[in-house]
């Protein structure tokens, strides 16, 4: 009751504005809320290092710290910010930490967090260019920059978006309907009787058959080519099955090149795919989400000769740019030529401009209507930190990869189970006693069961953490470097760390 008072209270005193203040603070009341929040950043990214990586937690544990009914009457920013440091943060896995392999995961940047709260208090909405001015012209000098450091030419033009998913569905949306042209856009898939196809090598992430599902194209229309011993794709049977295909009456429209895939960083033959592409008149996309950065590191510059010659290219500033999610990406060659696939009439979306830069739309170019203003923390990260400095950490990445590969090799009890290309390693524990000779396939199955639970020993123990893969076959420890705060000295840390994982396993087993 006296709660309910003295709020009435705080309203009507708040000089001359209309509602609550906790909708409509005052300056003071912000500088404080944002003061506290500034200083939990700053002991944050100071402490990282120290914490364990991931939370032992349970939903149901969680549940019973956060959930009440929808609270009738508002409480103070402190307390929220409270339940935030003694809930959220603690059950929360800490991607930053510099022993977090898992995935494919930024840390994030300092800069980039300062960039968000100021983008959501700019609260720009990236519709179209008469929107939002400046915010779209930032959009496009940092597509613009993307473009020069993966090498494609001055006329490609792109945006941002939620992840890499959303990336490759809108760019296999673009190549159907070049395909199509308007008549599954506007009639269905019936109207187009022959069933159509896209290639991608087997290593392709599930993202690519969930678009062509999502598409109408069809999961099973996603032919998978076999990869080489590197695990990139075979081009000659690549062609084998275009040939096979066009001989059965099926439509060929696109293939998938990867440029770094998820399992273990593969960079397939960019550079012939193009060929063949251009040679059946296939539209040519490749998801670099994971890898494509990494041509900003002169060590692995060579594997992308051919990038720019595919028609769109996916990419995920919120991995090898160090950016906090959500940053997806997309860059067409030709913008022109994917435009009809997205642009739609509609009274709101009528351009009144007649200045072509200022009669842009984002929306010609996919499927969002409103769009946060993401481009800004692209840009202060990389206007922040310079490309040089960007370069080297990914270089630094990558040789963090090839130091833990080389360690791997020179020991007595790990084995290396697939090259490392870019920055991700897969192995496991091989006990010296497991070395020699052959193995059954109960040896097999025995080094993967093994292999599993040293993987959840290191992951519950909270100093380094790595996923898994399956590796022709077999159950692989696999890391992926992506955080500038690692160091060679990490990866040492990390065998040691698995090294005790492995003895603590094998003593549950005794
Ligand atoms: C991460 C990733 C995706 C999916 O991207 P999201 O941003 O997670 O949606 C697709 N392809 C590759 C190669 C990736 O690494």
């Amino acid at each position: 009751m006296i709660h309910t008072i003295l709020r009435v209270m705080t309203s009507i005193s708040s000089d001359g504005r209309g509602v609550d203040s906790a909708l409509d603070p005052s300056a003071e009341q912000i500088r404080d809320m944002g003061g506290r929040a500034i200083e939990w950043i700053a002991a944050y990214q100071d402490s990282i290092r120290d914490l364990p990586i991931a939370p032992r937690t349970s939903a149901a544990a969680l549940k019973e710290l956060l959930a009440e009914p929808l609270p009738v009457e508002g409480r103070d920013f402190a307390d929220l910010l409270q339940v935030f440091r003694e809930v959220v943060v603690p059950g929360s896995r800490h991607n930053g930490h510099p022993r977090f392999f898992g995935y494919v995961s930024a840390p994030g940047t300092a800069v980039a967090a300062v960039a968000d709260l100021l983008a959501s208090a700019l609260n720009a909405n990236l519709t179209a260019w008469r929107s939002a001015p400046a915010p779209a012209e930032l959009e496009h000098l940092a597509i613009d920059w993307i473009k020069e450091a993966i090498g494609c030419d001055p006329g490609a033009g792109g945006l941002f978006m939620s992840g890499g998913s959303m990336a490759n569905f809108t760019a296999l949306a673009a190549a159907r309907h070049r395909h199509c042209g308007d008549t599954i856009a506007s009639d269905g898939m019936a109207a187009h009787p022959a069933p159509l196809r896209v290639y991608a090598s087997t290593e392709t992430h599930h993202s690519i058959h969930k678009a062509a599902a999502l598409l109408g194209i069809g999961r099973t229309n996603v032919r998978e080519i076999q990869v080489d011993a590197r695990f990139r794709m075979d081009v000659n049977a690549l062609v084998r099955a275009i040939e096979d295909d066009r001989t059965a009456g099926a439509e060929p429209f696109c293939v998938v090149a990867n440029a770094g895939t998820v399992v273990t960083g593969a960079v397939d033959p960019l550079a012939e795919i193009a060929e063949v592409a251009r040679e059946y008149g296939l539209w040519m996309h490749v998801d670099a989400c994971y890898g494509g950065f990494a041509r900003l590191a002169p060590s692995a510059r060579a594997l992308f000769d051919g990038l720019s010659e595919a028609d769109s290219i996916s990419l995920d500033p919120h991995k090898w740019l160090y950016l906090p999610a959500d940053c997806g990406c997309l860059i067409y060659r030709d913008p022109e030529a994917a435009r009809p696939a997205f642009s739609l009439d509609a009274d709101y979306t009528r351009v009144m401009q007649t200045e072509p830069a200022e009669a842009f739309a984002f929306w010609d170019y996919g499927p969002d209507l409103s769009r946060r203003f993401r481009a800004l923390k692209v840009w202060m990260t990389l206007a922040h930190a310079g490309s040089r400095t960007v370069s080297d950490a990914i270089e630094s990445n990558l040789d963090c990869a090839r130091h833990v590969a080389e360690l791997i090799d020179d020991s007595v009890d790990f084995e290396l189970l697939a090259p490392v290309e870019l920055s991700i390693f897969c192995f496991r524990y091989l006990p010296p006693s497991a070395r020699a000779g052959s193995r059954s396939q109960a040896d097999e199955e025995q080094l993967d069961r093994l292999n599993e639970r040293i993987m959840v020993l290191l992951q519950q123990a909270g100093s380094s953490y790595l996923s898994n893969a399956t590796i022709n076959g077999r159950f692989a420890l696999r890391g992926c470097v992506l955080n500038y705060r690692t160091t060679r000295r990490d990866m040492q840390i990390l065998l040691d760390d698995v090294r005790h994982a492995a003895e603590q396993a094998i003593e549950e087993t005794r």
